[in-house]
């Protein structure tokens, strides 16, 4: 019997041990906005040495080039736009078209837009093929909500991350209180995050689901920690 700390360290030590071996591996989290996806995502990536991939930021990314073109309810010229868009994603930056826009990705219009693009299958296989492109031959941690079922159904290890609507509200709220943000009431908060969680899971492409073969954790009462042992067991 290991005591947690000791399996989780076991299990990066694993990884690191096959990544050293087998050359590249991936690793999955899914699930919806909230749940600490990119706070465990990102704490995996540093402790494993992995690079990490934010596929959220780029359907926000292409939410932005579609509210400016006005072409959010366009499908067809949407992916007429996409085929001459150069888009990049590099040590958290985000640039389309060769302007950074990484800060404006966040914005409450930008974030409701992400899941309206997101149901277009022509931008779903426009950004798969960027995100095996940027995968190939690293060993990465891959955040969203299709990358253990889609993007990646033969990654290594596969994490579902959930927690109830009104923490994930809660979280958001609390991300967006310590960047200074003006703050909305949690109600609306919540409601927004339910309609988007709705669009994402009922979509026809790729709808969020968790892998069959994915390690489910409900994040709800738990610290990131916790959450980091629970990836062990
Ligand atoms: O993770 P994040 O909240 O930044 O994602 C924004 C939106 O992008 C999601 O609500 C979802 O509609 C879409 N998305 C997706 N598939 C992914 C990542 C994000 O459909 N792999």
């Amino acid at each position: 019997h290991f005591p947690v700390r000791d399996v989780h360290h076991h299990l990066v030590s694993s990884l690191m041990e096959i990544s050293a071996h087998a050359g590249a591996i991936v690793v999955t989290i899914d699930g919806p906005a909230g749940a600490g996806k990119s706070t465990v995502a990102k704490t995996l990536a540093q402790r494993l040495g992995f690079d990490y991939l934010d596929t959220g930021a780029m359907y926000r990314a292409v939410a932005l080039l579609a509210r400016r073109h006005n072409l959010l309810e366009d499908a067809e010229r949407l992916s007429m736009h996409l085929d001459t868009a150069a888009l990049e994603i590099t040590g958290g930056l985000v640039r389309l078209n060769g302007e950074d826009v990484t800060g404006l990705l966040r914005d409450p219009e930008v974030t409701r837009g992400s899941s309206l693009v997101a149901a277009i299958p022509a931008v779903r296989a426009f950004l798969v093929r960027a995100q095996r492109q940027a995968a190939q031959g690293r060993s990465i941690i891959c955040e969203g909500r299709d990358q253990g079922t889609v993007v990646f159904p033969g990654a290594l290890c596969k994490f579902f991350l959930t927690a109830h609507p009104r923490e994930r509200a809660r979280r958001r709220l609390e991300d967006m209180a310590r960047q200074g943000k003006e703050l909305p009431a949690l109600d609306d908060l919540e409601r927004q995050i339910a309609e988007r969680d709705e669009r994402d899971a009922t979509r026809q492409d790729s709808p969020m689901v968790p892998a069959a073969d994915a390690c489910l954790v409900d994040t709800t009462s738990m610290t990131l920690e916790q959450v980091m042992d629970h990836l062990a067991v």
